[in-house]
């Protein structure tokens, strides 16, 4: 059943390629059918890093040996001058994960990570104009583009470490779309949604999540003007629909600055703040970072 939704459409539209041929009866039984991950299931990471975030979209930060080598699954991962250490696991990540170390002066750690399932929402979202649900060719070649230009941006690798400082809500308001759902957009399923939608009044500021480096700054075709901020090692989070941009590409900001304001730009049905976190080209669930009030 459709619910009160004020939010966006536009992480779904980033993929061209509707998962639509699934068939939404597929994916809806698909969703029900998930087995559930029973509670205090074993997870072995070592001291100094949170389990917290040890499931589908979740967000592990903390410190290992300042001397030591990590590797998830095999990827090489930054480590600090304090040890710190980050890294994320996708909504549809598999039940596990290898976190290797190695110490120059110890044997090698492997640590078997079980990464909890969750299950995901579906919405009903009908009465969008179809010029937007299907772009024109012209609209096409933006998009691509743009997409481009953002897979460019969180591809930003710096040895800033403004992650480990935690996050702030970059906005007050109601929580209006959560990570992870799936939207059916004039009975098409698409693409999941990958952020934290806020809702609010249009001007409403919108801060820094945390320190960071602004990579991106710009106006697109679905995300409205867009704002991605980097805090090392992977780490950035994107702010679209915005009504004002405050910042501009290259810029230092600092975390709870004000960067822009929430407004109802791009592929949206009422003003609010789109919010993601991610690891690299990994989009994960900013909810679990945030501050709860
Ligand atoms: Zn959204």
């Amino acid at each position: 059943m459709a619910r009160l939704w004020q939010g966006c459409a536009c992480c779904e539209a980033q993929d061209l390629s509707p998962v639509a041929r699934l068939g939404r009866r597929a994916l809806l039984c698909g969703l029900a059918a998930l087995p559930a991950v029973p509670s205090g299931t074993a997870h072995a990471l070592p001291p100094g890093l949170p389990a917290a975030g040890l499931a589908q979209g979740g967000f592990v930060a903390g410190r290992i040996p300042p001397n030591a080598r990590a590797s998830l699954d095999g990827r090489a991962l930054r480590v600090g001058p304090g040890g710190e250490v980050c890294f994320g696991f996708g909504r549809d990540h598999g039940p596990s994960a290898v976190l290797a170390l190695t110490h120059p002066r110890a044997h090698p750690e492997r640590h078997d990570l079980a990464i909890a399932r969750r299950a995901w929402d579906v919405q009903n979202i009908t009465g969008l104009p179809p010029a937007q649900v299907t772009p024109d060719a012209e609209a096409l070649r933006r998009i691509t583009a743009e997409r481009e230009r953002l897979a460019a941006a969180r591809a930003t690798d710096s040895a800033r470490i403004d992650f480990a400082q935690g996050f702030l809500r970059p906005a007050r308001g109601r929580t209006s779309g959560v990570f992870g759902s799936q939207r059916v957009l004039n009975g098409q399923p698409r693409q999941p949604h990958y952020g934290y939608d806020i809702a609010a009044p249009v001007g409403t500021p919108i801060v820094a999540a945390a320190s960071g480096v602004v990579t991106l700054a710009a106006d697109f075709f679905f995300f409205g003007r867009i704002i991605v901020v980097d805090h090392g090692h992977g780490v950035n989070t994107l702010y679209a629909h915005c009504s004002a941009v405050d910042v501009t590409e290259g810029e230092t900001v600092a975390a709870g600055q004000r960067i822009g304001a929430i407004g109802a730009t791009g592929r949206v049905t009422g003003p609010h703040l789109h919010f993601s976190l991610s690891w690299y080209q990994v989009w994960l669930d900013p909810a679990p970072v945030l501050p709860t009030v």
